[in-house]
């Protein structure tokens, strides 16, 4: 008989030549257990999705109630659907009070071309400023924000004129000026490999954007949701953006994203035309309830707390020759090994020994240790003590 493994391979489509094609059975806390009955320590939270672990039973069961409510109903305003709305206000009340309208949509990628439109339609401007090494997703729109070539340049022409800047150089952001639409910043840069942008820098572009009238974007695809410790990276910052963008744990394991600005900018997606943005998909209310009950329990359960204590573990922990600086907040960690071989050779070897940890898109010479911020002291130290053998020669 043929086998899954063989079917994956034959006729879903891969992105990668050697994909590690693990076969799960079932995901439950921090664990994700093979068909073979191997369990694994999850460090990587399915790229900063799984903030509530796997299976979390408030999630289930807010996905259950809502599958028996209905499901797909219509999405350009036809329909007031409750965990839509409810999951809206629960978002805007964990933001600068300005930012009160929500645009749902599917995706990180998705988030990141909506507010690409919105900043064209506001400003009538066609320049995008972006930070060197940014990752804002991986549609032709995003690709045009990408803040690194090797993703991108095999697509171009994109964007006829986006400016590229170094992260916390403020004196760079002359470069922003009235014909800059927007700036998009990760408030920590993800896939650059966990590197925080400063606070006086992001303040820096909070200014720049007010002088030249560009909207300031704040990616928190990865930071949002509680991984770093606040609900949002930025407000350790003490700035309010123009837009922000949010997706992978927002849905607690379930797909969904957004962009989130001020109704008045937001309104212009309204008229002239109408429908200035579709997607049939955004906020499907499964994923609302499932991410309105993910927000709660980081609320409620303190895991912005846990993210900060986690770091402590592993910064404390993860001390050894091989590992030359640990960069990131919260539960958003790269531990930089300064070789791509170290770093492929020691997630095999953690993979062996059940833990799954990864590389990061545009910085291969670091590891990821991103887990979900539900793990317990225990867990993080037993992931600690597989990071450490599979360091040593
Ligand atoms: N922005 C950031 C900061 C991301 O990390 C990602 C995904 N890695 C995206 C945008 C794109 O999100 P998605 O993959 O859901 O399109």
């Amino acid at each position: 008989m043929t086998s899954l493994r063989e079917l994956f391979l034959r006729h879903m489509a891969q992105t990668s030549l050697a994909p590690m094609g693990l076969e799960i059975s079932h995901a439950k806390g921090v664990y994700q257990i093979g068909t073979d009955g191997k369990r694994y320590i999850d460090l990587i939270s399915g790229i900063s999705v799984s903030n509530l672990g796997h299976g979390h039973p408030a999630v289930v069961q807010a996905v259950t109630e809502q599958a028996t409510r209905h499901m797909h109903l219509m999405v350009y305003g036809e329909t007031v659907q409750a965990p839509q709305v409810r999951f809206a206000e629960a978002i805007c009340s964990q933001l600068p009070k300005e930012l009160d309208s929500v645009y749902f949509v599917s995706s990180g990628s998705e988030a990141t071309d909506g507010a690409m439109k919105l900043a064209v339609r506001a400003t009538g401007r066609t320049q995008f400023a972006t930070l060197r090494n940014a990752y804002h997703g991986s549609t032709l729109g995003a690709l045009g924000v990408m803040g690194h070539d090797m993703l991108r340049a095999p697509y171009a022409p994109l964007l006829p004129d986006t400016l590229r800047l170094d992260p916390n150089i403020a004196e760079q952001l002359d470069q922003v000026n009235r014909r800059t639409a927007a700036i998009f910043i990760e408030p920590i840069q993800g896939e650059a490999g966990a590197r925080p942008l400063t606070a006086e820098y992001i303040r820096a572009v909070r200014r720049r954007c007010v002088s030249t009238g560009t909207l300031m974007v704040v990616d928190e695809i990865q930071s949002g949701f509680g991984r770093t410790g606040s609900m949002f990276a930025f407000l350790d910052a003490g700035v309010v953006p123009d837009i922000v963008l949010m997706a992978k744990g927002m849905g607690a394991g379930m797909p969904i994203g957004a962009f989130v600005a001020r109704k008045e900018l937001m309104s212009l997606l309204s008229h002239d035309p109408v429908l200035g943005h579709i997607t049939t998909f955004g906020g499907h209310p499964m994923s609302c309830a499932a991410g309105l009950a993910g927000l709660q329990v980081v609320l409620s359960d303190g895991l912005m707390e846990r993210a900060k204590a986690l770091e402590v573990i592993f910064r404390q922990r993860l001390i050894h020759p091989r590992i030359k600086e640990i960069r990131g907040r919260g539960a958003l960690l790269a531990l930089e090994l300064g070789d791509a071989a170290l770093v492929q050779s020691t997630i095999a070897k953690c993979l062996e020994m059940g833990v799954i940890t990864d590389w990061f898109l545009f910085c291969d010479t670091a590891l990821r240790v991103a887990p979900p911020p539900i793990m317990t002291d225990a867990e993080a130290h037993a992931a600690c003590d597989t990071l450490l053998s599979a360091l040593e020669v």
